[in-house]
């Protein structure tokens, strides 16, 4: 398997710490209102990325963090803070807000095929842990006291920017909304480990502390809740590209601090969905969710399709007419299936030889648009269909499109279209691979013979998609 690592900046061998178990942490949701298909496609992202790992044969541990305390609407400790926003928007507690929101996330990723973690745990249910660690940053240094709020002191490691370039204006992207400066921070870049004073009288949940009553930061969650079920070595550390700063260097500022040696060897970061007006956000209100898209009438599958279709390392920009051509692509591709006969041989030599290559188009570097090209691959293969019909299934291990599930519908034009999109997708692949080559002239004869077929072709930037005019 290899992977793109954000800490080295460059695609490596994954060598787990132990060969028994591979540690993979993700960030969970903050549970105040609905998970929209932006933080989707990262959970999709993660999920293939897990399924992967597991097909390649790895035992897996993978744990997550549900946010239900500590995130302020500013990942910079600034603004409200989320979940009080969530309650007071819905006149509930901020514990009825967080169960509703953390059994609609699940729902959601059930309908996506996203395997629910092997542990999943809230922020609230480990405050214990966090004082723990949080008193011994304070006994070794690294943390103070001002205000009333324990801080993180960023400028007594010799490293902070381990994972992210040091460019001030870069780094802010990742940060969200307002940015106001807290006076009490003797860096800029300084962290709230634990709020007492806090400009939220009204926060609802608070616990016990020697330093007051109050709350934890956002990023001391995910180091105590990685190490509590991972050890103080960990494999591996998901997120969207917008967590990378300030909370996952944050995260790895206060675990190697507490740890006195380097805690996680690969960072695995799933670039944003995009609409037209830039980041999908929760903050921005209107944004899109799986119910949505059931509600005009899209399998939810259809949107996994979607984000396999394009690499995780690429922004994704989400319109409808790609989904929709995603969409009917996806039924002609499970007709196809459907009307495979599984009566007969499995040739599991062929079986191995495609699950080999598998692993060596997925494997390297998660390219799920070329996994799924290689299902058409196996359509088109010398065998029988019971062989054909095992693989796809040990394929959808992976790829989770429920791809072997289809029904057979008796629609001639279905096997003609078929045919055509078949001759239309190799012809795509045949130009994509001129203009690799920068043999422009291949490329554009290619577009030529399907315009003067009718077939227009249109690039965008998730790939080719074509018209029939
Ligand atoms: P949150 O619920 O805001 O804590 O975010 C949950 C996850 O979704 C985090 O890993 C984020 O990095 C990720 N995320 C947030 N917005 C997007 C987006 N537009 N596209 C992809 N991932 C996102
Ligand atoms: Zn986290």
């Amino acid at each position: 398997m290899k992977i793109y690592n954000t800490l080295t900046k460059k695609k490596e061998e994954f060598k787990p710490i132990s060969e028994k178990q591979v540690g993979m942490y993700t960030c969970g949701p903050t549970v105040y209102h609905y998970a929209h298909i932006g933080n989707l496609r990262s959970y999709i992202m993660e999920d293939v990325l897990e399924k992967e790992l597991r097909y390649e044969g790895y035992n897996v541990k993978r744990v997550m963090n549900i946010t239900d305390v500590g995130h302020l609407s500013s990942d910079a400790d600034t603004g409200e803070d989320k979940m009080l926003k969530g309650a007071k928007r819905e006149n509930k507690t901020v514990m009825e807000i967080a169960k509703f929101y953390t059994d609609a996330f699940f729902s959601d990723c059930e309908k996506l095929n996203i395997k629910t973690p092997d542990v999943v745990e809230p922020a609230t249910n480990c405050i214990d842990e966090f004082i723990g660690m949080i008193s011994t940053l304070l006994e070794k240094g690294y943390a103070y006291i001002a205000g009333g709020n324990v801080y993180f002191d960023t400028s007594k490691l010799k490293e902070y920017y381990t994972l992210s370039s040091h460019n001030e204006e870069e780094l802010m992207v990742g940060v969200r909304d307002d940015v106001d400066e807290d006076k009490n921070k003797r860096n800029k870049t300084d962290f709230v480990l634990w709020f007492t004073k806090s400009k939220f009288d009204n926060q609802e949940l608070k616990w016990d502390s020697p330093w007051g009553v109050g709350y934890p930061g956002w990023h001391i969650e995910c180091s105590c809740i990685s190490s509590k079920h991972l050890g103080e070595y960990l494999d591996l550390h998901c997120g969207g590209i917008d967590n990378i700063f300030p909370h996952h260097t944050n995260e790895i500022a206060q675990s190697e601090a507490y740890f006195g040696h380097k805690w996680c060897n690969y960072w695995f970061h799933v670039h944003h969905l995009n609409d037209k007006s830039g980041k999908m956000s929760k903050s921005k209100g209107d944004f899109l969710t799986v119910s949505l898209l059931e509600q005009k009438g899209y399998d939810p599958i259809v949107y996994r399709m979607f984000c396999l279709q394009s690499h995780y390392r690429k922004p994704l920009e989400f319109s409808y007419e790609v989904l929709d051509s995603v969409a009917a692509g996806y039924k002609k591709l499970r007709n196809r299936i459907a009307k495979l006969d599984n009566s007969g041989e499995t040739d599991r030599n062929l079986a191995a030889e495609y699950k080999q290559k598998f692993i060596e188009v997925v494997g390297n570097d998660l390219n799920t648009a070329s996994g799924i090209t290689m299902v058409y691959d196996v359509l088109k293969a010398d065998t029988n269909d019971a062989t054909k019909l095992f693989i796809i299934k040990d394929f959808d291990d992976v790829l989770s499109l429920n791809l072997t599930d289809g029904e057979v519908t008796e629609d001639m034009s279905a096997s003609v279209d078929s045919d055509m999109e078949e001759y239309i997708m190799e012809m795509i692949e045949k130009r994509a691979r001129a203009k690799k080559d920068r043999d422009f002239a291949t490329a554009d004869s290619i577009r030529d013979e399907l315009a003067a077929k009718g077939i227009v072709l249109k690039d965008t930037r998730e790939g080719t998609t074509y018209e029939i005019k």
